[in-house]
């Protein structure tokens, strides 16, 4: 194959699989990945077949320049496939571990989990993501089921499953227009329910309807098309991140994790945040489709960005390929003016490149939406950041600054 093959051993060749399209039991209104359905409505079947878990499983291994392996389980609903399936999977892992240490993490609603499922889970150190976005009502407000009901009390039976049986969990929470107004309760929920990891993700979409039915806007489609109604504005991310940020600074550095400020201190300290949205390049993980079709990233599953199928191309060539490398570089490469100038550029990188679709105060478009929220938290947050890489500087610990904040000897305006 003739695929011009760059910098192929710079970091670990990562893949999302989705084992079950984007079949899913709920009906979360946000959800960019149920529509996906409708790329592949020529075909009826939409599982991944017991062939292709097993040549995915040894070319995925063996495609790999470092020791530990990460299988990511992701949908639609994982758990729309049967138990069985995930078995099959580790037996095929241990045929193909050649030395490798494989670990996988699961991405879930939560509400399918029984007993049998976390006795699995726990027995195999599989790490569980659950999406959940805080206390009862706010979860509820958009993350329903198919009969239009709720599902916040079918999750949280489902991470009582997991506490019970011990198995590694962490939050992956959605902020949106409702629940961005109360970041206190949102962020005490998570801490009283024993969670130690709490992923956000602000949710900005827009309304274009496609000829093939699709209702969501890609990068493609007209900068002036509507914001869907869920969507957090600019304003209340900003204040949102703030508020969390003033009580985690204060009492839960080190005990606590909130993924966007471990981010931040990463950037801060010069150190790769490992997260692509706050991270200088996209493509650190491809996507492989139930039929083996490759794709850039989660969030551009599109056509125009498949590298191409694992039957008829390798995943090295797909993930370490020119396509991909220039979807990597686009990340900074199409930072508008604005963010060039930026102060916080190095911290931000402009955030995802699906949020682009403002126009910076030059007028030049591919400015962040969420551009405003995020330069005031990270004007506020700066001097605390400052003071915590200093700590790391001299190999001393972060957390340092709560006392510092309390006794008075760190002032941060
Ligand atoms: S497009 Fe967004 S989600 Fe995809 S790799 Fe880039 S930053 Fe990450
Ligand atoms: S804060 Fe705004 S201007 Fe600065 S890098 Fe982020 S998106 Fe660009």
């Amino acid at each position: 194959m003739a695929t011009e093959i760059l910098h192929p051993f710079s970091r670990p060749l990562y893949v999302l699989l989705k084992p079950v399209d984007a079949s899913c039991n709920l009906r979360c209104k946000y959800c960019y990945y149920l529509e996906k359905q409708k790329l592949y409505s020529a075909q009826d079947k939409h599982i991944m077949s017991d062939a292709l878990l097993d040549k995915f499983t040894y070319d995925y291994i063996h495609a790999q320049t470092m020791q530990e392996v990460l299988f990511t389980w992701h949908g639609g609903e994982p758990l729309m496939r049967p138990l069985s399936f995930y078995k099959r999977a580790m037996q095929l892992q241990r045929q193909y571990a050649d030395g490798h240490i494989i670990a996988n993490s699961l991405q879930t609603n939560g509400t399918m989990l029984t007993d049998e499922w976390c006795e699995f889970l726990k027995q195999n150190n599989w790490l569980v993501g659950i999406s959940i976005d805080g206390p009862q009502d706010f979860h509820d407000e958009y993350r329903r089921n198919a009969q239009g009901g709720p599902s916040w009390v079918k999750v949280m039976r489902g991470i009582k499953l997991l506490k019970k049986h011990g198995v590694q969990w962490n939050a992956m929470a959605v902020v949106n227009d409702y629940n961005a107004d109360y970041p206190l309760e949102f962020y005490n929920f998570f801490k009283e329910n024993g969670c130690q990891y709490l992923q956000l993700t602000p949710i900005v979409e827009r309304i274009v309807e496609h000829a093939d039915g699709r209702h969501l806007a890609t990068l493609g489609d007209s900068d002036d098309a509507p914001l869907a109604d869920f969507s957090v504005t600019p304003e209340q991310w900003g204040d949102f991140l703030i508020a969390i940020f003033d009580e985690w600074v204060r009492h839960d550095v080190g005990r606590f994790y909130v993924e966007t400020f471990d981010c931040m201190l990463a950037n801060w300290a010069g150190v790769d945040p490992g997260i692509c949205m706050y991270g200088k390049e996209c493509g650190h993980a491809g996507v492989m489709e139930y039929n083996g079709d490759v794709y850039s990233c989660d969030h551009f599953v599109f056509p125009e960005y498949k590298l191409g199928n694992i039957y008829t191309s390798t995943l090295y060539n797909m993930l370490y390929g020119e396509k991909q490398h220039r979807f990597s570089q686009l990340k900074h490469k199409s930072l508008p003016q604005q963010c060039l100038e930026c102060d916080y550029e190095f911290a931000c990188h402009g955030e995802c490149p699906k949020n682009r679709f403002a126009r910076d105060r030059y007028g030049n478009p591919g400015l962040n939406y969420l551009c405003k929220g995020y330069h005031r938290f990270l004007d506020h947050i700066a001097p605390y950041m400052d003071y915590m890489k200093q700590q790391l500087d001299r190999k001393q610990p972060p957390a340092a600054i709560m006392q510092a904040l309390r006794d008075g000897t760190f002032k941060a305006k």
